[in-house]
């Protein structure tokens, strides 16, 4: 899929649209969710162009890769959610219910998340 420059987290990283800002490096920008669905809910996105983990996964230089993990792991110690525990959530493409085509991996905490996925 072309990535769209539109996209919200797109109009993040340029500065268009205001976030609350977890942390930024040279290789991805954290940020708190605009709808918490726990007390700790984070998204961090790499700056490169990626429409979903797929792409990021293929396409991503090393660097850029190990920099986007990195920052994973430091937004969660920043949220400080490490000791009880988090959960990480890449949701991609359509049957994975992704609503926004730039890469991103959710940080859920600060409190039981739940059941991995509903089972319906
Ligand atoms: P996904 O369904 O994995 O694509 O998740 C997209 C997430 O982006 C949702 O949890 C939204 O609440 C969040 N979101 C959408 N717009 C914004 C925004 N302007 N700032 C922060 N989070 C947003």
């Amino acid at each position: 899929m072309a990535y769209d420059d539109n996209n919200v987290f797109a109009k993040i990283l340029r500065g268009e649209i205001p976030s609350k800002k977890v942390l930024e490096d040279a290789h991805a920008l954290a940020f708190h969710d605009i709808h918490p669905a726990r007390p700790v809910h984070i998204l961090v996105i790499p700056k490169g162009k990626y429409t979903d983990f797929t792409e990021f996964a293929t396409r991503a230089t090393p660097a850029e890769q190990t920099g986007f993990w990195s920052a994973v792991a430091e937004a969660a110690k920043k949220a400080g959610v490490v000791e009880t525990g988090y959960r990480l959530v890449a949701n991609t493409g359509a049957n994975g219910g992704q609503e926004v085509p730039h890469f991103h991996v959710h940080i859920l905490g600060g409190g039981r998340v739940g059941p991995m996925v509903a089972r319906d």
